[in-house]
């Protein structure tokens, strides 16, 4: 079975206000790859067998998903989508639409992006929210890793501040997306020191050094077992994220460098986040 632990379900018209789209343009991303139609991300996760689905609040940046939209996405679409909050701890009633998403929308889990928020991530207004995940079991995915997206210092995506977290919450279930990258040995190096800290290998596959190097280093630390299968959909889709993971190597083909073994690139294309964080 193939999860994919990381998707946007997004509406271009609706949920982005400025600086996103100047930010799109000064980074040279596509706008069609951010403006895609419900047929596409039915398409684009079509490889996964089950699919964790979330929108994103960053009020700060522009991003204003719409997480009833997801909701009822998920509940017109069957047992293969699993709904995840997205909650900003900007808007003054964050608590509230928390517990609203929980006990209404059922929510299984809660995105956050302390850099797309421009929120520091030990803040206590965060802390509500741990503490809350924590009480009823809601694992947390939260975006640990640079991004286009401007205005809000770098240094709120870095790992160690969820190590820190791990410590202070034992019994939270955190992810970091995209491997903490540019901070990848960060990242690692916080997966294997605490139990209930993990990460996702979502959008990485195309920067295929960085990519072959980050796994390399699991390899080395022998993590793999806490890292997940992700695509950022719409960033790319599930099959090409199987694709690039399943072609990691290739980069070095012509080398002596050594290679990702097949077990870890395994390991991680068959994780099973619905059981190790117990969501269902
Ligand atoms: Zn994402």
């Amino acid at each position: 079975m193939i999860v994919d632990i990381h998707t946007h379900y997004l509406q271009y018209a609706t949920d982005f206000k400025e600086p996103f789209f100047s930010d799109l343009k000064r980074c040279g991303i596509l706008q069609q790859s951010w403006d895609y139609t419900e047929r596409d991300y039915l398409l684009g996760t079509a490889e996964a067998d089950r699919v964790i689905v979330f929108g994103l609040k960053g009020k700060k940046t522009g991003w204003e998903g719409n997480n009833s939209r997801v909701a009822d996405f998920v509940n017109r679409h069957g047992k293969k989508y699993i709904f995840f909050t997205s909650i900003d701890p900007n808007e003054e009633d964050y608590m509230a639409q928390l517990e609203r998403d929980y006990k209404e929308l059922h929510c299984k889990g809660v995105k956050l992006g302390p850099i797309y928020q421009g929120i520091h991530p030990l803040d206590k207004k965060y802390y509500r929210i741990y503490e809350y995940c924590q009480q009823y079991g809601l694992p947390i995915i939260t975006h640990m890793a640079t991004t286009f997206s401007s205005g809000v210092p770098l240094e709120y995506a870095r790992p160690l501040y969820m190590d820190k977290v791990a410590c202070d919450f034992p019994k939270l279930k955190i992810v970091m997306a995209h491997m903490g990258h540019p901070w990848e040995a960060e990242c690692i190096a916080a997966i294997r020191h605490q139990p209930n800290l993990y990460a996702d290998i979502s959008a990485l596959y195309y920067r295929p050094w960085q990519f072959y190097n980050t796994m390399r280093l699991l390899e080395e630390y022998g993590a793999g077992n806490k890292v997940f299968f992700g695509s950022d959909f719409p960033a790319t889709t599930t099959a090409d994220s199987i694709k690039g993971l399943l072609g990691v190597n290739k980069i070095i083909e012509e080398s002596n460098l050594p290679k990702v073994s097949d077990k870890l690139i395994q390991l991680i294309l068959y994780s099973n986040p619905i059981k190790e964080l117990e969501i269902e």
